[in-house]
């Protein structure tokens, strides 16, 4: 959320950010209903005030009261009765403003949910992905993007869903009976790869990297959405559980990515100064419904509806410099990462467009996928990189929405707090990376290498061949 005292002093910020972003916020709706509810809080506290001073008012009278005489008595008495008739009023008039103010301030609240964070001035302001920047590329000696496959490898490739089949490493037929379109079963080696690329990743961010690991949940509750900005905007997008309609006492909702569970952890809470920096990461199963999707990548593990992520979560402190430095250093462990892997790949500096409501920066990595891309005249395809990592940088955006704080060291009282800033990005997203995986260390007899890294987690297998 943003920070509504800078939206007063400079709305037209804000402005410009829903139109950079394309998000629909009427952000003089929002000036208008925050008016309205600072007067009604003003009444409140007028009707307060009067409360307090009418004891005293009474005091007052009923003393001048003891000496007065005609005329003055009479008024003196009628002032007696207006000021005794008045704390029921009052009273009335309370409960009255109370309801106004609840109708208000939800009122305001649902427009600033939906006010975007604008972006750095670095990000392309661009309509939708296409106005994404490439900003480097890595790819290992042993392969160059720019070339075909077959002049990489000498041979022509197959792709991940017919290496799937003829190894028997997962089957869609399944999946779609149990559940629906967008849907799977790993099998076999299939399941073991996912494993072991997840297990890596985990270990890489823990062991080798400091990270402290969690499980958290993947069920939550509205707040938990709502503070980390993926409610209202992309509820569209979240499996809700409706416990309330059953008669129970919550919604829950499945989380697309761990982040959230992360997040919410230290929800309302005051962290203290020198805990900060937080470095969270966490493996979990992200369920996302797609919506808007229809059509597109719909064979093959590209686009699913459940996946396994490991995700790492940063918070530290308040200052934007920090933040970024920490946004390299996350964009940096997946490099490592997809170096260990020697995937070919790509960062991209996402545009404003592409970018969503909650971010300041957003870098994503892409890899290389022979699968993917436009065909050949023979109606081959040519290759292309596909995302597979999301690096964004949220400022205060979540911890305000969260009342997420730390102690504020530079406060000599040790009272005052900030909210503090947050990152987040990809480590590794399972199945998406086995196409690069799979279409990549693929042989000319058909069998896969095991990327050297991953082979401690198959128990030291080398290659999957056709059982
Ligand atoms: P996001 O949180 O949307 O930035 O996604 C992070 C990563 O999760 C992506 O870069 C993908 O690797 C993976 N991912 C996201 N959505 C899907 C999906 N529907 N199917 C498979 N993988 C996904």
């Amino acid at each position: 959320m943003i920070d509504i005292r800078d939206l007063r002093q400079n709305p037209e910020k804000y402005r410009q950010a829903a139109a950079d972003k394309h998000i629909d916020v009427d952000i003089d709706a929002l000036i208008a209903a925050d008016e309205k509810l600072r007067q009604a809080m003003t009444s409140q506290q007028d009707l307060a005030a009067e409360k307090n001073r009418i004891g005293k008012d009474i005091g007052r009278v009923a003393g001048q009261l003891k000496k007065a005489e005609g005329e003055t008595k009479t008024q003196l008495q009628q002032e007696m009765q207006n000021l005794q008739q008045r704390p029921n009023q009052i009273k009335a008039e309370e409960a009255e403003l109370e309801q106004t103010l609840a109708t208000l301030q939800q009122q305001r609240d649902t427009l600033l949910l939906r006010v975007p964070q604008p972006a750095a001035p670095h990000v392309p302001v661009a309509p939708d992905e296409a106005g994404n920047v490439e900003m480097s590329r890595w790819s290992p000696d042993w392969f160059d993007p720019d070339k075909p496959f077959a002049q990489n490898k000498g041979f022509e490739p197959k792709s991940h869903l017919q290496l799937g089949q003829e190894l028997g490493l997962f089957n869609f037929e399944r999946g779609v009976a149990m559940a629906g379109s967008r849907s799977y079963v790993l099998t076999g080696a299939g399941m073991l790869l996912h494993n072991a690329v997840l297990q890596a990743a985990l270990t890489f961010m823990t062991v080798e990297n400091g990270f402290t690991a969690m499980s958290v949940p993947v069920l939550v509750r509205d707040h938990v959405m709502t503070g980390t900005g993926f409610f209202p905007g992309e509820k569209d997008q979240a499996y809700e559980i409706g416990e309330t309609r059953r008669g129970g006492g919550h919604d829950l909702y499945l989380t697309g990515t761990g982040e959230v569970g992360l997040m919410g952890y230290h929800q309302d809470q005051i962290l203290p100064a020198e805990s900060v920096p937080r470095r969270y990461t966490t493996l979990s199963t992200c369920f996302r419904r797609e919506a808007g999707s229809a059509g597109k990548d719909t064979a093959g593990l590209y686009r699913i509806h459940q996946f396994d992520k490991v995700e790492q979560v940063v918070l530290c402190e308040a200052d934007l410099d920090t933040a970024i430095n920490w946004h390299r250093t996350m964009i940096g462990y997946v490099q490592s990462f997809m170096q260990k892997l020697q995937l070919p790949y790509r960062l991209l500096q996402v545009c404003t467009g592409d970018m969503g409501a909650s971010k300041i920066d957003q870098v994503d990595v892409e890899t290389w996928m022979p699968s993917r891309g436009p065909e050949d005249a023979d109606g081959k395809p040519l290759g292309a990189y596909g995302e597979t990592h999301s690096a964004s940088l949220l400022g205060d955006y979540q911890c305000r929405r969260l009342n997420l704080r730390y102690r504020d060291p530079e406060d000599a009282k040790g009272k005052a707090t900030r909210f503090c800033y947050s990152l987040n990005n990809t480590v590794c997203a399972s199945p998406r990376i086995l196409i690069p995986i799979l279409e990549l260390y693929q042989n000319e007899d058909g069998s896969v290498t095991v990327p050297e890294p991953l082979r401690p987690f198959l128990g030291g297998l080398e290659v999957i061949t056709a059982e």
